[in-house]
């Protein structure tokens, strides 16, 4: 569908997209297509807080492409969230979805406000006034929203509420990562970590490593690094000997009893002084001299200044943009290989098309019917990512965006929005 109501805030995609574009001979007008999204809107929320307040904070949706399918994204509550991020969010999710081979496109929502201290009746009113705001632009075959940073699948049932209050008709499919008794599907909670280990264990098949176990740390001990984590624990090729949170990390040289971690960051709030393990900071854990660095915790972790310290092998980005740039370049030399959050995390996105196909249909299916259908898809979109590394002899992360770039490309073509 043509692009419509370019805005000055454009999409700041990685180096590595741009290899891409230069090496598919992508033109200045589709680069210009490419760094800006179709529609971007803005609205003013105002709550009602429980002490009698009345704060107004600002909320944004942004659509980057709808070429692949209609437009799919998170919605996130955090207090430094402002349009430039979302819209960078909004231009990943369509390379997503694309390396993904889902039809679907790419979107994001945010508002600023502090999702962690929000008491649950709060957090029902922002999430029903961001649906009174943004509804009419949202829609089963027209924008999914879903989870992201601060947001859970009782909030996500809450906007399922209020948008069906709007349209006067039954509609599950507008959202996804809803509760499981509210249409939801099963394998949600697990689908990015189970997307990421399905990752890493072709990974390791495609670069013929038989060691093991090899030696895992995990930066981000939430839904994502601890569901990692807990799968890892659970094959004997791996071993986790360091996992931390916002506080702490905690390390034991011949593996962590991740149950027992996790069950003390359950008691405590920290993983700090867990039994059995040591204390290390956070830094310390991200040169720790292991196979594989998991990255699940925020953007821009790893960086130019403190790559060097990095030791492992391997970095698996679960989360959105860990690794900056100019990082990504220098571990690239050093010969560490990045799996790109783009191909790495896509296992949300996957169950989350899941359940919108399952909501179209009112038909559901079964946790093992979703894994073997994630593994499928994952499995597939590794294959394409590490041919198209291969066939132009790149990196991992700009051969994912030479794959998304091309199904984009080719949509765009089709629809005659490029020539
Ligand atoms: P979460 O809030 O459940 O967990 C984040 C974890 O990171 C927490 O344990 C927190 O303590 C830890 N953390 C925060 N700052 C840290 C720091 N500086 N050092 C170490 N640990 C720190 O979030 P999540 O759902 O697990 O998502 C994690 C990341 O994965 C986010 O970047 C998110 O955008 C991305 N992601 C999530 C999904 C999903 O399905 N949940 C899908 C794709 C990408």
């Amino acid at each position: 569908m043509p692009k419509v109501m370019l805005t000055p805030l454009g999409v700041v995609l990685p180096t590595a997209a741009q290899t891409a574009f230069k090496l598919l001979s992508v033109n200045d007008a589709t680069g210009q297509l490419f760094l800006h999204p179709d529609h971007t809107y803005t609205a003013q929320l105002s709550i009602d807080m429980d002490d009698g307040q009345t704060i107004v904070v600002p909320a944004w949706r942004v659509q980057y492409s709808n070429a692949r399918g209609p437009y799919k994204g998170g919605i996130r509550f955090h207090s430094d969230v402002d349009l430039a991020e979302v819209t960078t969010l909004a231009g990943l999710m369509a390379f997503k979805t694309a390396v993904a081979n889902i039809p679907l496109g790419g979107s994001k929502g945010g508002v600023r406000i502090d999702g962690r201290t929000l008491s649950a009746t709060e957090r029902e009113r922002v999430a029903r006034a961001y649906i009174r705001a943004f509804g009419q632009c949202l829609g089963p075959t027209r924008d999914i929203p879903a989870p992201d940073i601060n947001t859970d699948s009782a909030t996500m049932g809450w906007m399922l509420d209020e948008y069906e209050r709007m349209v006067g008709f039954s509609s599950p499919g507008v959202i996804t990562g809803k509760p499981l008794s509210l249409f939801g599907s099963q394998g949600r909670n697990s689908a990015t970590s189970l997307g990421g280990k399905y990752v890493l264990d072709k990974l390791l098949d495609h670069l013929n490593i038989k060691k093991h176990p090899l030696t895992v740390a995990i930066q981000g001990v939430g839904n994502v690094g601890g569901g990692l984590a807990r799968l890892l624990s659970e094959d004997s090729r791996y071993r986790v000997i360091a996992i931390s949170d916002t506080h702490s990390a905690v390390y034991h040289q011949t593996g962590l009893d991740i149950l027992d971690v996790l069950q003390h960051k359950e008691k405590t709030g920290s993983v700090e002084n867990a039994e059995y393990t040591h204390n290390l900071t956070n830094s310390e854990l991200l040169a720790l001299p292991v196979d594989i660095l998991v990255l699940a915790a925020l953007e821009n972790q790893v960086t130019a200044v403190n790559q060097k310290e990095v030791q492992a092998k391997i970095v698996l980005e679960l989360a959105n943009h860990p690794v900056t740039s100019e990082a990504d370049e220098l571990l690239s030399q050093r010969d560490i290989v990045v799996v790109p959050d783009i191909l790495a995390n896509i296992g949300g996105v996957v169950v989350s098309y899941f359940e919108w196909v399952q909501n179209q249909q009112n038909f559901y299916w079964s946790e093992s019917d979703i894994q073997v259908r994630l593994r499928q898809i994952i499995y597939t979109a590794f294959a394409d990512v590490a041919q198209a590394s291969a066939t132009h002899n790149v990196d991992f992360r700009t051969g994912a965006y030479i794959v998304g770039a091309t199904r984009l490309l080719t949509a765009m073509r089709l629809r005659g929005v490029i020539h």
